[in-house]
């Protein structure tokens, strides 16, 4: 599933393609992927200029100069990608954007579980509402008092806080796997019995880890490609992710998979205490 920095590598990749750009029409192929129902979301995005494009934790966002938002959640395997003119549909189109300049953006998604919600001015569709706090952007204190504040109120491991959206917006499960293992915490601690000079250590390897990713332009390790259709490099700097049993680049040992917090977990249980 693309996480924060796919979502983001996709929002750099579209917004000099798609700033100031007007819709001409709008076609939709799933009917239940759109928010409100087909005809009046293609009315209601007829002739709508795109003034901006943001993201909010997994969520892409664009801005129109009605002050309406279409919000994009692309779930576990959905690209959006901006093609030329009269490009084929491909296989698991769920909606196409034609703009006025010939370009249009496509949202393919084989699984069928993204959604587009067009919201109206001043008001935030469902899912944004109850988001937590940016891990890239928001002040270190009060992120980590935030942090701090959730795990002391529950008793699940440590993985399931990151991976928590209502906390912190934006990880998934490459990159909590990945924070943790960089901290040297094991996904299985109870989130409450973690200490706050770790949690200042899972800070900095957050924002470490996530740079990181966003300068390789995200994961790419099944569907995920960028707003041109570009995949990232990150998975090959992945570090747990991914490397089921192969042995730790730290000290050796085997790594362990496991189901943690509902799951699949990547970890090295000699270099995560
Ligand atoms: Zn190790």
């Amino acid at each position: 599933m693309p996480e924060l920095p796919e979502v983001e590598t996709i929002r750099r990749s579209l917004l000099p393609l798609v700033q100031g750009k007007v819709i001409r029409e709008a076609r939709v192929y799933l009917t239940k992927a759109v928010k409100p129902a087909p005809e009046e979301f293609v009315a209601e995005l007829k002739e709508k200029r795109i003034t901006d494009l943001e993201r909010r934790g997994k969520y892409l966002i664009f801005l129109l100069d009605t002050g309406q938002r279409l919000v994009f959640h692309l779930r576990m395997a959905g690209r959006l990608v901006w093609q030329g003119e009269a490009s084929p549909l491909a296989k698991h189109t769920t909606l196409v954007l034609d703009l006025m300049d010939g370009h249009s953006l496509h949202f393919v998604d084989p699984r069928k579980f993204g959604t587009v919600v067009l919201s109206p001015p001043a008001a935030l569709p469902g899912g944004l509402t109850g988001l937590g706090l940016e891990p890239l952007t928001t002040d270190k204190g009060e992120l980590l008092a935030a942090l701090e504040k959730a795990a002391a109120r529950r008793s699940g491991p440590v993985k399931g806080l990151l991976l928590d959206q209502s906390v912190l917006a934006g990880l998934g499960n490459i990159y909590a796997d990945e924070v943790l293992f960089a901290a040297g915490i094991s996904p299985l601690r109870p989130a409450r019995e973690v200490t706050p000079a770790e949690w200042e250590r899972i800070y900095r390897w957050m924002i470490e880890v996530l740079n990181e990713s966003l300068d390789h332009r995200g994961t790419s390790r099944r569907d995920y490609v960028d707003g041109r259709g570009e995949p990232g490099d990150f998975q090959n700097y992945l570090r747990v992710y991914g490397r089921k049993k192969e042995p730790c680049v730290k000290c050796g040992n085997q790594l362990v998979y496991a189901r943690v917090a509902g799951r699949g977990t990547h970890y090295c249980p000699t270099c995560q205490h």
